[in-house]
């Protein structure tokens, strides 16, 4: 058994008139609302209180009678004296719908908080029993949607006809997707260009359909608000969804309830796909003409072999697109507030793998440290401290401050703060998941205040 004591609908009220009793503000607020449709919105009062100018509605002012609800749909009670008792009763013999305001028990319906955007309509309802919570909602979803959302939908319908006879069904719907959610398209419609935006997006699509792509997304470093909006809306739309173990399951679950799923499982120490085994896998996919969301951690090109993959469709002569996402160190500078660059401390900011790094690049890296760069060191983790050593050896500082962010961006981020020389000794004990090393000046600006030291004995230059 359900759990709702109203059934949610749309009520046909073209034609007819929506008969509001009362002529106080109570009358004003239901009249607001009747006026939104195309009824004839009349309202019955012996003495109007309200201001009802600007709105467009019949003021009848004399005292109710019962054939007053000929032709109505719809009929508020907002007032009090005998004219609503009247009104009650007849509106129960005639069987027209009653909305009795601020009763409750009386009423056959409610009005729920609406957003319009004509035709489209959103209506938050409670049962009458939380309006300041429906109201709440509203204002959010209103402020999310945008004001043209109703003119869009009005251009989607205009075009039904010729999109059903130029796209498949699947390619339709990433039409529609598009149309509703381009900031393009939005912009024409405020200019008054809509439906020439429209017609050139329908091309678009007609052009490219049937034809694969590879989306390379950047699914930033793990928490679902930090993918972008582009990224969420090609999740959406892709056919098959190829991930890397990073990407935690709740950003792969965003994508489109029934897109196909291929984990590649890229952890480190863990390569059940080869890097050419995943170039071959969507260079096919794509070549069968299905669009490929390739999700990855953090950015796509940094440290994500996007390189190679597109070079793969190149190739192959196959569409690509990529969509940046944020990249592990910045998750992890907002994390601390760690200015990566800062005005006389760090002229510059260097992105750098520590694994499989060979002495000639840990000594360069060490002299950008040194001369006051900013170096994030990715892949770092399980060699950290040889890597502060050969820093120290190629003349960084042991004085040199490091901080460290496990799982950046994430709500079971974990942090360290230390020195080169700290690091170096090795004693830390970090929790599980990737990291993010940062070596630099710039790290004693940040606050790091929750973090745990890095090392617990000292370490001596040999
Ligand atoms: N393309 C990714 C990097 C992939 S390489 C990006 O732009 O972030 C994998 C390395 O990224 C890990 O070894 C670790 O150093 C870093 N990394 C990825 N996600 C991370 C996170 N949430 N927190 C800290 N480091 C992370």
């Amino acid at each position: 058994m359900g759990a709702l004591n109203t059934f949610p609908l749309s009520y046909k009220v073209q034609g007819q008139r929506i008969v509001i009793v009362g002529g106080g503000e109570e009358a004003l607020n239901k009249a607001r609302l009747a006026v939104k449709t195309t009824a004839q919105v009349v309202i019955i009062a012996t003495q109007v209180e309200a201001d009802f100018s600007g709105h467009d509605v019949t003021l009848v002012e004399r005292a109710f009678r019962p054939s007053d609800l000929d032709g109505a749909a719809l009929v508020f009670v907002a007032d009090h004296g005998a004219d609503a008792e009247a009104a009650i009763a007849a509106a129960r013999t005639r069987n027209i719908p009653l909305n009795v305001v601020d009763v409750p028990a009386e009423c056959d319906f409610y009005t729920p908080s609406i957003v319009e955007r004509a035709p489209l309509t959103i209506a938050i309802s409670s049962e009458g029993d939380a309006p300041v919570l429906a109201r709440l909602i509203r204002a959010r979803i209103e402020a999310m949607l945008s004001p043209r959302l109703g003119a869009i939908a009005r251009l989607a319908g205009s075009l039904r006809e010729r999109v059903a006879a130029t796209l498949g069904k699947a390619e339709a719907r990433r039409f529609y997707e598009e149309l509703v959610t381009s900031p393009t398209i939005e912009r024409a419609v405020e200019a008054g260009q809509g439906s020439s935006a429209a017609a050139a997006l329908l091309d678009a699509h007609a052009q490219t359909a049937g034809k694969g792509v590879v989306w390379l997304i950047g699914a930033g470093p793990g928490s679902e608000d930090l993918l972008t909006l582009r990224a969420q809306r090609l999740l959406q739309e892709a056919d098959v969804i190829v991930h890397d173990q990073l990407v935690p399951q709740v950003v792969v679950d965003m994508g489109r309830r029934d897109a196909e799923r291929i984990p590649v499982g890229k952890a480190k120490g863990n390569h059940t796909f080869s890097q050419a085994q995943i170039n071959t896998l969507i260079v096919r996919l794509a070549g069968q003409g299905k669009k490929v969301a390739r999700l990855k951690s953090g950015d796509p090109m940094i440290f994500g072999r996007a390189g190679e993959e597109v070079a793969a469709l190149r190739k192959a002569g196959l569409d690509y697109v990529i969509v940046p996402g944020v990249t592990a160190a910045l998750a992890a500078a907002a994390d601390t507030a760690t200015p990566v660059t800062l005005r006389k401390v760090s002229s510059g900011f260097v992105m750098a793998t520590a694994h499989g790094a060979d002495d000639g690049d840990l000594h360069h890296w060490a002299a950008l440290a040194a001369s006051g760069m900013t170096v994030a060191l990715y892949m770092g983790k399980s060699n950290a401290a040889e890597v502060a050593r050969s820093f120290i050896k190629h003349a960084a500082s042991v004085h040199l401050p490091v901080g460290i962010v496990a799982n950046a961006g994430r709500a079971e981020r974990s942090l360290y703060r230390g020195t080169l020389g700290e690091l170096a000794a090795g004693a830390a004990d970090f929790a599980d998941g990737p990291a993010i090393i940062f070596v630099g000046e710039a790290v004693a600006h940040g606050d790091w205040a929750d973090a745990a030291s890095v090392a617990i004995e000292e370490y001596k230059v040999a």
